[in-house]
């Protein structure tokens, strides 16, 4: 799983592939006049005058939170934004390089140009106004029965959603592929299926009675007619009436996030034979064989429910219902590449109701990020030619290494593991594959036909050839080396199926990691981020495969109930957490990333001390060791969020909102000696109470 909240940056608008990591926010860096005193630590930022034991995130980023707005463009503003600014930066300079360099036709330097060129020329696309989305909605209109209706979400069928690498569980296709490792055959790839059909984030947009929600459905629905009516497809406000309509029986099957995150229940395979059966009313013949998976024996229901209640829809609602939602779900999904006031209109609903961005950002900007999350390795692997240096690989090597050994040894301190349980957490411990900064190798992008006056065609012909490198996939053994993200994103990742880690290159920079601070800084913020992907393969997710990535149950009963009861208090403690008045954090939807936050800064703090070698670290701007340590990780999850975005974050993300995520140090007893927190301080907890996971 990815380690921070993805819809601070991804809206979901005229799709690309994916919606784009780095672009958190072109932020007004915090005040960096401190950095003479502790050089690292935003001393500036701080607000002495709250206590820490009261409310440490505002002890530690009072000042920079008043002082800090949100861009116009965005709707949050994060400590992951001086990151984010610089790679982006560098990430323009590439892009705009390559436009420029006009490189030999069929070279990866040539594609990042021709995609860029043509995703910036808005006057080209203003003038072919709609005519490259007509033949779609001349296919959807030409839909006359079932079986084409079939064919149609059969041809339609993307590569486009990961369950447990990106936590990417969106598709506005009905349906989603995963092409992944196989959990009961580990050293094959098998083909999983996703629920889909819905344009908002999240089911509970639909199915949410709150005032609040109810006024982005109204929005919604003015929306979807607006944007028919841009497409010239006629009887616009009954159609989005009867989409709104048609989408709701959809959210009402749809599975929620945190039972989409249950690996044993999406782990549920129907072989080719049993689906007409297991799941009547989609023509699977007809489907199977759009979708070029024909030959495949089986499949994995992902959500089994949700696609056996989507196939009753397809039998069941009106052809002409289905044709609304499929043409309006095919605007939606090209927005960006079309004329301007589609693409403003899509703003409108997914930038500025869903998360309260009042302006866009420029399409510049945009078509660097739509470039960079297109072509991502090509991008990738010139930018860490240019950007990325041998030296900051090898000292996070050296900081995972000693991580997992602070890991190491509080699997061999924890009294209550039985042996076989220690046994095998530690075989995966030494089997976990560290993978830092990029790949070995590098996918290739030959055969890909892009243009530099096509911005349509290219956002198509680019998810086609995505798909059709995931159907490679399921005639080739596993590749554990395989990265499934790209080095340019500000981003942290655990594959918990493969056992294996990877740190894009865009992290190891400030304020995550900087030689030129000290140790314990970096310890709290980049090192706290490599104990919580390593923790991943332990958490709630993780700690369902064996060493080997198969999904096995190889915890003792009674460890298992240990573990449960440790994980269900510390979901407890998140639950009272309101970010909103009338919306708490949900401590089960977000719980496998608070505990890899909690055991992350644990290790982290573990291994930066036995870095030590026993000795106190240099007291530096009147500031403890541990204290900037703790005072370093606080700050590195600083973060504003428009309210729209919030209500977002709470209800589809894994992630707690990053304020939240601070405050993780009062399960940690070093935090209270630090700053003298004592029993009556608001964060105060008594050590039984204090999370204790790993
Ligand atoms: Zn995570």
């Amino acid at each position: 799983m990815p380690d921070r909240n993805a819809p601070s940056s991804a809206p979901h608008w005229g799709g690309l592939l994916r919606a784009f990591a780095f672009a958190v926010a072109l932020a007004a860096a915090a005040p960096l006049a401190a950095q003479e005193a502790v050089p690292g630590l935003d001393a500036a930022g701080m607000d002495r005058s709250v206590r820490p034991g009261d409310d440490f995130y505002r002890h530690a980023n009072g000042t920079w939170e008043r002082q800090t707005p949100i861009p116009g463009d965005r709707g949050s503003v994060s400590g992951f934004a001086i990151a984010a600014r610089r790679a982006e930066a560098q990430l323009t300079a590439l892009v705009q390089g390559a436009a420029a360099a006009k490189a030999p036709a069929g070279s990866d330097l040539r594609r990042i140009g021709d995609f860029y060129t043509a995703y910036l020329d808005t006057a080209a696309i203003a003038a072919r106004g709609m005519a490259p989305l007509r033949p779609l909605l001349a296919r959807i209109e030409a839909i006359g029965d079932r079986r084409a209706l079939a064919r149609y979400i059969g041809e339609t069928l993307r590569a486009d959603v990961d369950v447990i690498n990106e936590g990417d569980l969106f598709t506005d296709n009905v349906f989603g592929l995963w092409v992944d490792q196989d959990f009961n055959r580990p050293t094959w790839n098998s083909a999983a299926l996703l629920q889909g059909g819905l344009a908002l984030p999240d089911r509970s947009y639909y199915l949410d009675p709150s005032p609040k929600i109810a006024e982005v459905r109204a929005a919604y629905r003015a929306h979807v007619a607006r944007m028919l009516a841009l497409a010239g497809v006629p009887g616009a406000a009954e159609k989005a009436d009867s989409v709104l309509a048609l989408e709701t029986r959809i959210a009402r099957v749809h599975a929620t996030r945190e039972e989409s995150w249950d690996v044993v229940k999406g782990n549920v395979h129907w072989a080719r034979a049993d689906l007409a059966a297991r799941a009547p009313g989609l023509d699977w013949d007809a489907f199977l064989a759009a979708a070029e998976l024909a030959s495949l024996d089986s499949i994995v229901a992902w959500h089994s429910g949700a696609i056996r209640g989507i196939s009753a829809l397809v039998a069941s609602e009106p052809l002409a219902s289905w044709k609304a939602l499929l043409a309006y779900h095919a605007v939606e999904h090209r927005a960006d590449v079309l004329p301007p006031a589609v693409d403003r209109e899509a703003f409108e609903l997914f930038g500025k109701t869903l998360s309260g961005a009042p302006e866009r950002a420029g399409r510049v900007g945009r078509g660097v990020e739509a470039t960079s999350a297109a072509l991502g390795f090509a991008v990738g692997r010139a930018y860490v030619q240019r950007y990325f240096s041998a030296g900051a690989r090898e000292r996070a090597r050296a900081m995972v290494a000693g991580i997992i050994q602070a890991f190491d040894r509080r699997i061999d301190a924890l009294d209550w593991m039985a042996p076989a349980t220690r046994a095998e957490a530690k075989a995966k411990l030494r089997t976990i594959r560290v993978s830092v900064g990029y790949p070995d190798r590098w996918p290739s992008y030959d055969g890909l036909d892009l243009r530099a006056d096509d911005a349509y065609g290219n956002a198509e012909r680019l998810e086609r050839f995505e798909y059709r490198r995931a159907l490679e996939k399921l005639r080739r053994p596993v590749d554990r080396d395989e990265w499934t993200v790209t080095p340019q994103q500000v981003n942290a990742f655990n594959l918990p199926a493969m056992n294996a880690l990877n740190f894009p290159a865009a992290i190891l920079q400030p304020p995550f990691f900087d030689p030129a601070r000290p140790d314990a800084m970096n310890y709290a913020a980049i090192g706290a981020v490599i104990g919580h992907e390593v923790s991943h393969s332990f958490d709630t997710v993780g700690a369902a495969f064996d060493s080997q990535g198969r999904l096995r149950n190889w915890w003792t009963p009674e460890d298992s109930a240990h573990f449960s009861a440790a994980t269900t208090r510390l979901a407890r403690q998140y639950d009272a957490y309101r970010p909103l008045p009338e919306l708490a954090i949900n401590g089960n939807l977000t719980l496998a990333e608070n505990i890899a936050d909690l055991a992350g800064v644990t290790a982290a703090y573990d291994a930066w001390r036995a870095s030590l070698g026993g000795r106190e670290a240099p007291v530096v701007g009147g500031l403890t060791g541990d204290q900037q340590f703790f005072l370093s990780f606080a700050q590195t999850w600083r973060a504003k969020y428009r309210e729209p975005l919030l209500r977002r974050i709470l209800l589809t993300d894994g992630h707690s909102p990053a304020p939240f995520r601070a405050l993780t140090v009062r399960n940690l007893d070093a935090w209270y000696d630090a700053f003298g927190v004592r029993p009556g301080d608001a964060l105060y907890l008594a050590p039984a109470d204090r999370g204790r996971i790993w």
